[in-house]
């Protein structure tokens, strides 16, 4: 079962994505309705409000927990992204699962682009996938277990590990299923994805 963290944030675009797709869904707001999830996504929002509820309702100790046992698969998208970093640059503070080896910077491109969008090439994709970024996070520094699928200009967007991937950019808020398949099918994998 596919769950989608639901305290705060964009969780029911996420939600509409997977339910095209035909793939049931879990909402995710207590430690308790992680039982049986094998895959949580975290959408986009604000991550210090993601991060406070998360540690507050207890899905951050039980998600980190199932993580490091090898039973959860994990996505972030964009505060999602910021909530899986083990780094988020000058916020040593901010509540977060921190279990993937990278650093990120909130809100790193500045004002004038705060928002855009591109045709991004991603490896293993016949065709670009539109992004679009929304006052999204910059990838600073990603660790020797994680490997860069997709950069924009020269940072990386989208990153994998072997039971973990990160999305600088919102596959949620377009219609294009294919970076919500690539989830399910690495949540399905009985061998985690070889990385690095
Ligand atoms: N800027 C937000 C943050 O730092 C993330 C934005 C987003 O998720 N679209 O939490």
């Amino acid at each position: 079962m596919i769950g989608v963290l639901a305290v705060q944030g964009d969780f029911r675009e996420h939600e509409l994505v997977f339910q095209r797709m035909g793939v049931p869904i879990r909402r995710v707001r207590r430690a308790g309705d992680l039982a049986g999830v094998s895959g949580l996504v975290i959408p986009g929002g604000e991550s210090t409000t993601i991060g406070k509820l998360a540690r507050e309702y207890g899905v951050e100790e039980e998600a980190r927990r199932r993580y490091q046992e090898g039973t959860l698969a994990l996505w972030g998208t964009c505060a999602g992204a910021i909530w899986l970093a083990q780094e988020i640059e000058g916020y040593p503070d901010q509540p977060r699962l921190g279990v993937l080896d990278m650093s990120v910077a909130r809100n790193a491109y500045g004002r004038q682009v705060e928002s855009f969008e591109t045709e991004l090439a991603i490896d293993g994709f016949e065709r670009p996938f539109h992004a679009v970024f929304i006052r999204a996070p910059v990838i600073t520094r990603v660790g020797e277990g994680m490997r860069v699928i997709a950069r924009y200009r020269e940072d990386p967007v989208f990153v994998i590990g072997e039971r973990a991937m990160v999305t600088t950019f919102h596959p949620e808020l377009t219609s294009d299923p294919r970076v919500h398949r690539f989830f399910t099918d690495l949540v399905e994998r009985e061998v985690p994805l070889k990385v690095g």
